[in-house]
């Protein structure tokens, strides 16, 4: 770097410190942020995407983005997402703006968040500040990344700052209650070209570029009902499923001594000791039984398994039925597997450019290193990304334990949300 050219970088980084620091800027950052979470898009239902992205659409038309209002198509819907508990039409919105520059950058999050739940100390569709932070659902998970997002156009826009990368925002739907999401819909109708991906789903501790895939799965197990005064006349599923939860703990314990080489965030490691993402494999719900006095015909058991980026879902599948055989053949029990893959796993090189240039603008603007991390969950950016072979970070505003999200009193830093829209307009400008 030329000596010149570092001074006026100097100088721009002071400008953008001083202005995102200004009260008004603060209070615009607040009034964007307590106007979108007063919208309450929790999920199921749902229904009032429309409203949220009428908000969104003069806002950025203001700044100079061309604004498309994307419904999910009904026969797309009915097909791949509609259940009993949503209502309401699935409203997304696209927002572009073209820099003429010679890269392209899509940016995402969702707009749904989830339902209240109960323990909250203050309304949670009414946000409150308190200890320098603001309390609303939704604040951390992601609305806090949409209002920055907001903020840092609209400082770029003030003072004239170009974006060096040609810009596609996508605000989507139904993130949280998975299957089909409306990022999903996007990729697969080509609605996100672009050479990076930016998803502002996530926690603010770590560049995240790997999550794990998930694949649902159900054993059902068949007994032979009877009179339960007379039990050697069938077979009793319950104590059959028994054996198969055994049986399956052996499962759990070779499939989670895998690692990926990806480490999880440092926060994750200070409360457990684990130094890397690993695959998970729970048993999570078990239903079976008719009455007290008859043997059970059947038992149900259900329960998810997340793999790591370096497993193929075929060989998860594979290693699971090979499980399941044997236990078959060990104990003599009728049983069947059926495996359910949901989101895929993502992958970004944690060496490669991209990830390189988020990681630079995210310590920039916090003030702290930022490293590259990845997460056991699963995101729908994942699904996306398959499609479109993009580059992809996860980075989001939040705090992963101290924020709550999901939680009662779910809440963010206004530090973070102003480091936020630094780290926004640095990385775009
Ligand atoms: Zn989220």
């Amino acid at each position: 770097m030329s000596g010149k050219k570092g001074k006026v970088e100097e100088r721009i980084k002071e400008d953008l410190e001083e202005t995102v620091e200004r009260g008004e800027t603060e209070r615009y950052l607040i009034d964007c942020l307590k106007g979108l979470v007063r919208i309450p898009t929790f999920v199921p239902p749902g229904e009032n995407y429309g409203k949220i992205v009428d908000l969104l659409i003069p806002v950025f038309e203001e700044f100079g983005f061309g604004c498309e209002r994307i419904a999910m198509p009904e026969e797309v819907y009915e097909a791949r997402q509609k259940r009993e508990e949503l209502r309401g039409e699935r409203v997304n919105l696209l927002a572009t703006k073209d820099f003429g520059a010679e890269e392209s950058i899509v940016i995402y999050t969702h707009l749904d968040v989830v339902p209240a739940g109960e323990g909250w100390s203050a309304s949670p569709f009414d946000p409150v500040m308190s200890d320098e932070r603001i309390y609303g659902r939704g604040v951390a998970d992601s609305k806090g990344s949409v209002a920055s997002l907001v903020t840092a156009l609209s400082i770029m826009d003030e003072q004239g700052l170009e974006s060096t990368y040609n810009i596609r925002v996508a605000l989507t739907t139904d993130e949280e209650i998975g299957l089909y999401s409306g990022l999903c819909f996007f990729a697969d109708d080509g609605l996100l070209p672009g050479d990076y991906l930016l998803c502002m789903d996530g926690d603010n501790e770590g560049i995240c570029v790997a999550t794990n895939g998930v694949m649902n799965w159900e054993i059902k197990v068949y007994g032979k009902s009877c009179h339960s005064s007379l039990p050697f006349l069938g077979v009793n599923a319950i104590e059959k499923t028994v054996l198969v939860i055994r049986e399956l703990d052996g499962l759990k314990n070779v499939i989670e001594r895998k690692e990926s080489r990806i480490p999880c965030s440092p926060e994750i490691t200070e409360l457990t000791g684990q130094t890397h993402i690993k695959p998970v494999f729970n048993v999570t719900m078990i239903n079976g039984g008719v009455k007290e006095n008859l043997i059970p015909p059947s038992c149900t058991l259900r329960g998810d398994r997340r793999y790591i980026s370096e497993e193929a879902v075929e060989e998860v599948i594979q290693e699971f039925e090979d499980a399941v055989e044997a236990i078959k053949t060990t104990h003599g029990i009728e049983l069947e597997l059926y495996c359910k893959p949901g989101y895929p796993p993502m992958f970004t090189d944690p060496d490669s450019e991209w990830v390189r240039r988020v990681k630079a603008a995210a310590s920039d603007a916090f003030g702290v290193s930022k490293v590259t991390i990845g997460v056991q969950g699963g995101l729908d950016v994942a699904y996306a990304v398959q499609r479109t072979k993009q580059p992809v970070c996860a980075f989001g505003v939040g705090r992963s334990i101290e924020s709550n999200a999901h939680g009662p009193d779910e809440n963010v830093r206004i530090q973070d949300l102003k480091d936020y829209v630094k780290f926004l307009v640095t990385l775009l400008t």
